[in-house]
């Protein structure tokens, strides 16, 4: 074997194309050069249709939970009541982040491997009928779990229940999913650059609808790094951001706005659908259990239940006999599941190789072979898409 051939199955940070590293090795630019207004509004404005916004998407300097903290101090304020859809770890970082600024949360937990139905969103906004709600917080795809919420039809509740802004965590799929901020009534939407938008670690995202602005502007929340006024007047005035970003970040940007572009946006939002399904299928086929229904399975992210086996021995196996890395389970579900991130820079053959994998492993671990099999049935999935 050769060991130093690796492969990258984590939910974020997630592998970078050549030609993506290739672009972010260019000659440095300065950040207050024509060059480098010419480099952020063409980014600004080739991301829009992949955030489904009519604005130019804002990009900071800083990881991805900067977005989710910069997406409450831009909407809420000390004392102010939000509700936050608490599905798993991510959901709780963000009811965690509000809580820290002294904003009044109110949790709506679902339980760990399910979706939020607009049901239990709405009978949870009307439980509240009396409380003036300042904004409602989703986290679009709930990594920990790999649980893809139905944000259209959360949208959809938040639009006709309350006033409140519909404010969005879409870190792990923006860039692998189809969305629309107005029909989905999303007003701030945010991501990062390690997901599915095949960059390294570094890029935050945001995109906000008219109304978004509008709060942005007015919300008197203090903040001065993630204050998003900061980075629209830049972009507004200059086609800069307001403090030094990180240049070679947004070249690679272009260039993955290129490789959207090339495979078609629509093929992109296909090939993970695609991804999904073989995975999955060729996971059942091996008798191990998905954490998620059908209907709930993320595109970008799948999480396994482990069987007999413990999953930290399945993730170090992989690791050790063929420099595959997959992610373990958070919280609750540490030691029971694992997941297999699939996305961005992800392709079919991909899957196949981390099923292949899955297959000789559980072998070695006394498991009754099916070598092939769930290679097979992945390929039967991909057939249909050919
Ligand atoms: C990865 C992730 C984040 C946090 O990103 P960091 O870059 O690690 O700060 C937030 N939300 C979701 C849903 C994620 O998957």
């Amino acid at each position: 074997m050769f060991l130093d051939q690796t492969y990258l199955f984590t939910p974020g940070p997630t592998p970078i194309p050549n030609r993506v590293n290739a672009a972010m090795a260019q000659p440095m630019i300065g950040h207050r050069s024509p060059d480098f207004s010419v480099l952020i509004e063409d980014v600004a404005n080739r991301l829009k249709p992949v955030f489904g916004t009519k604005h130019p998407v804002l990009a900071l300097t800083s990881s991805g939970t900067s977005a989710l903290e910069a997406a409450v101090v831009n909407t809420v304020s000390e004392g102010e009541d939000a509700v936050v859809i608490v599905a798993g770890s991510f959901g709780d970082r963000l009811a965690t982040i509000a809580e820290n600024y002294g904003v009044n949360v109110h949790r709506l937990n679902i339980e760990w491997g399910k979706s939020c139905t607009p049901e239990q969103l709405e009978a949870f906004l009307d439980g509240l009928a009396s409380t003036s709600v300042k904004a409602v917080f989703a986290t679009f795809n709930e990594t920990s779990t790999g649980v893809l919420n139905p944000i259209g039809a959360l949208g959809e509740v938040v639009a006709r229940k309350s006033d409140a802004l519909f404010v969005v965590d879409g870190v792990s799929c923006i860039g692998g999913v189809p969305v629309d901020m107005e029909k989905d009534h999303i007003d701030i939407l945010v991501t990062s650059s390690q997901k599915a938008l095949m960059l390294p670690p570094g890029l935050a995202f945001v995109a906000f609808s008219d109304r978004g602005l509008k709060a942005i502007r007015e919300c008197p929340a203090k903040r001065f790094y993630l204050d998003l006024n900061r980075y629209v007047k830049a972009y507004e005035e200059q086609k800069s951001t307001p403090f030094t970003p990180a240049v070679s970040l947004i070249a690679g940007a272009k260039e993955v706005c290129s490789m959207i572009e090339e495979e078609g946006w629509e093929n992109v939002i296909k090939r993970h659908y695609l991804l999904r399904d073989m995975l999955r299928a060729g996971i059942r086929e091996l008798g191990l259990p998905l954490l998620t229904s059908d209907e709930d399975a993320s595109p970008t992210v799948t999480a396994v239940k482990s069987g007999n086996i413990p999953a930290p021995d399945i993730q170090k196996a992989l690791k050790k006999d063929f420099a595959i890395t997959i992610a373990g389970g958070q919280k609750d579900l540490k030691g029971k599941i694992f997941r297999i991130g699939h996305m961005g820079y992800c392709t079919p053959f991909d899957i196949l190789k981390v099923l292949t994998a899955l297959e000789l492993t559980l072998a070695k671990f006394g498991e009754e072979p099916k070598l092939g099999a769930a290679v097979k049935k992945a390929e039967e999935v991909w057939v249909q898409h050919v």
